[in-house]
């Protein structure tokens, strides 16, 4: 009779210290203390024992009672306790907001929205072409033969015979010209690709296109616009010198230097101590490209130029290493 109380008091003790929530205390209440519950149902019998077995059942019994009533009492306390605590953690409105890291433009992206918007405000119009260009519109329409060396397969990347990842945003030109007739006054910034890479060169890369063409557009022209443009990305003080050169798609072709805006013209590593840093190619539109988008060449003229847009940003910002650009190190990134 001792251990059959022992045994239902042990069982029922360890179940109450295990209960992890306030239904499954209920239900060891019910099993246990309830109407049909196993010390209820042990209490009864005690009446039927031999008299001299009766007093001490019946403490025992008792005893174990409150002792389980005790037990699932401190059970429900400490399983509601939790549920305060828990709730308390997720419902705290007292602290602070924890703000999202608020992401920023990649200083290649601000360099090409400088640029544009200076020339935007000289008068020309943004438009934007395709990465995966024809053969046609990245050679050909710009007057680059079949043997040209721009077109040897380490420069260029294939994609079928006929088209390739444009290795310029030259064939933007082409397209505009296409499909208006003159007055033409545009920019065109975008990605081009190459096989290359060092420290100056990455196999994908930015370039700003600009074309115009009207009636009566000189070299002149063209110089005046490049100088704007290089006193305000860099500053008034900045000067400019043209050097004659050669591009397929323009004739006479130029290729513009800048005073080296890291030494003044001193001479340092950036400019390989010769003052001048090259920045961009230029030229009078060939007719041969005119006569390819079907302009009247006797009537019109124009002048395009280009430029490295990491080359501009990499001056603006002194990065000596063009890598920098797209190794998305967040330290590096969070600069600008
Ligand atoms: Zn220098």
């Amino acid at each position: 009779m001792r251990s059959e109380v022992e045994k239902i008091e042990k069982e029922a003790l360890e179940a109450a210290e295990g209960a992890s929530d306030l239904e499954e205390v209920k239900a060891l209440r019910a099993r246990y203390l309830g109407r049909k519950g196993v010390l209820t149902v042990f209490l009864r019998k005690i009446p039927g024992l031999p008299s001299e077995e009766r007093p001490e059942a019946g403490r025992l019994a008792n005893q174990t009672k409150e002792k389980l009533e005790e037990a699932l009492k401190r059970a429900a306390r400490d399983i509601e306790a939790d549920l305060a605590e828990s709730s308390r953690e997720t419902l705290d409105v007292t602290l602070p907001g924890r703000p999202p890291a608020m992401g920023r433009l990649h200083p290649i992206t601000q360099t090409t929205y400088a640029i544009c918007e200076i020339f935007q405000r000289l008068g020309f119009e943004t438009v934007e072409g395709p990465d995966v260009e024809l053969d046609y519109y990245n050679f050909e329409a710009l007057n680059i033969p079949r043997d040209h060396p721009a077109r040897d397969m380490q420069d260029t990347f294939y994609i079928s015979e006929n088209t390739v990842l444009r290795t310029h945003t030259s064939p933007i030109q082409v397209r505009v010209m296409e499909s208006q007739p003159p007055p033409v006054c545009i920019i065109a910034p975008g990605k081009a690709y190459r096989v290359d890479s060092d420290v100056s060169h990455t196999p994908m890369f930015h370039q700003v296109e600009g074309l115009m063409v009207q009636e009566g557009v000189s070299f002149g022209d063209l110089k005046g616009i490049l100088t704007t443009f290089v006193h305000q990305i860099f500053d008034e003080e900045t000067s400019l010198r043209f050097r004659p050169s050669f591009f397929p798609f323009t004739e006479p072709s130029a290729e513009v230097d800048i005073r080296c805006v890291i030494c003044r013209g001193k001479g340092c590593r950036v400019c390989s101590h010769t003052g001048w840093l090259e920045v961009i190619g230029a030229g009078m539109v060939h007719p041969a490209v005119f006569e390819m988008v079907g302009y009247d060449t006797d009537r019109y003229t124009g002048f395009a130029f280009g430029m490295g847009i990491e080359r501009i940003a990499m001056l603006k910002y002194g990065i000596e290493d063009i890598r920098k650009f797209y190794e998305n190190d967040i330290r590096f990134l969070r600069q600008f």
